[in-house]
């Protein structure tokens, strides 16, 4: 019996990656009967023919999680791409990722791309905002090769989904990670971007320096329907110091003597970020009065 990571998944077939070879698998039976379907990053035990190189998933180890755009387990982190000019930054959209991925339960770390182009270095205050979450902030260039030892350091040995916008950099980024890359991840971006809606699997790929990226970006769209309101203030990592509201189910909006209302007060938590946070927390209680 052998272990192994599961890479890539095509009509009923699994590729499994011991670290030694990669062996083609078929799953048991059984999963089916129990409903349990792999998923590409998903850790097997496999039964496997050393000369063939083919065999059978034997057990699927306990994920710690599991995403659904793409369909991946065992997620290690995610890499929020934004451009800090050329677009320029949106902070709703960047706020709104950060969201996803905390609800995932992701460690997230935020890259921003092409700062060669901001010369009055605007990006500052958005990575000092995100600094102060906190949040892990890598600042690169592809142009100016600037921050790209950063950045492979954050990838090494991780498994990592790249999320944000198309036209932030993550094509380019990758393929200094490790040449060759590009075509590939490039290609399916594009395709996603056109709209055209084929369902197709993802793909880890290894990093020849060890760790693995997704081959498809995450959070192609953004649902953010499914989070009770009373849940939202989780999804704020900022927040969290300062919860002792007088009340135990404390929504932080009109409610009195409320912890977080005072950090806001005192300038310990962004305006931008508790404005973001109302906003999301108007949306989730009208979604919930239609429900
Ligand atoms: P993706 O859609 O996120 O994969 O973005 P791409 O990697 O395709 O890049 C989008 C465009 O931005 C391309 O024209 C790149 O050449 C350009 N670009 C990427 N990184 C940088 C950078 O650091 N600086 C500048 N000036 N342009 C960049
Ligand atoms: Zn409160």
């Amino acid at each position: 019996m052998k272990t192994g990571v599961i890479t890539k998944g095509i009509g009923g077939f699994y590729y499994v990656d011991t670290g030694e070879a990669i062996y083609e698998c078929r799953a048991r039976g059984k999963f089916r009967l129990m409903d349990i379907s792999p998923l590409v990053g998903d850790v097997v035990d496999i039964e496997v023919d050393d000369v063939s190189k083919k065999g059978y998933m034997l057990e699927i180890h306990t994920r710690s999680n599991e995403m659904v755009r793409p369909a991946i387990a065992n997620v290690d982190q995610v890499m929020v791409v934004f451009a800090a000019k050329s677009p320029d930054i949106n902070m709703t959209l960047l706020q709104k990722f950060l969201i996803y991925a905390e609800q995932v339960g992701l460690n997230i770390v935020v890259c921003i791309n092409k700062i060669d182009l901001d010369e009055n270095q605007d990006y500052k205050a958005v990575m000092e905002m995100l600094q102060s979450i906190p949040y892990k902030v890598i600042t690169t260039s592809t142009k100016k090769l600037i921050g790209i030892d950063d950045l492979k350091l954050a990838l090494k040995d991780k498994t990592t989904v790249f999320a944000g916008p198309s036209g932030a950099g993550k094509s380019s980024l990758l393929n200094l990670v490790q040449e060759g890359l590009m075509l590939k991840i490039g290609d399916l971006s594009k395709k996603i971007d056109r709209g055209t809606h084929t369902t197709r699997h993802a793909e880890l790929i290894n990093l020849n320096m060890g760790g693995r990226v997704a081959d498809t970006p995450g959070f192609t769209s953004l649902e953010l329907n499914n989070i009770e309101p009373e849940m939202l203030e989780e999804l704020f990592p900022e927040f969290r110091k300062y919860k002792d509201c007088k009340f135990t189910r404390c929504l932080h909006d009109s409610e009195p003597q409320c912890g977080v209302k005072a950090a806001l007060q005192d300038g310990k938590i962004s305006t931008m970020r508790y404005d973001y946070y109302l906003s999301l927390l108007k949306e989730l209680k009208a979604i919930r009065r239609y429900k």
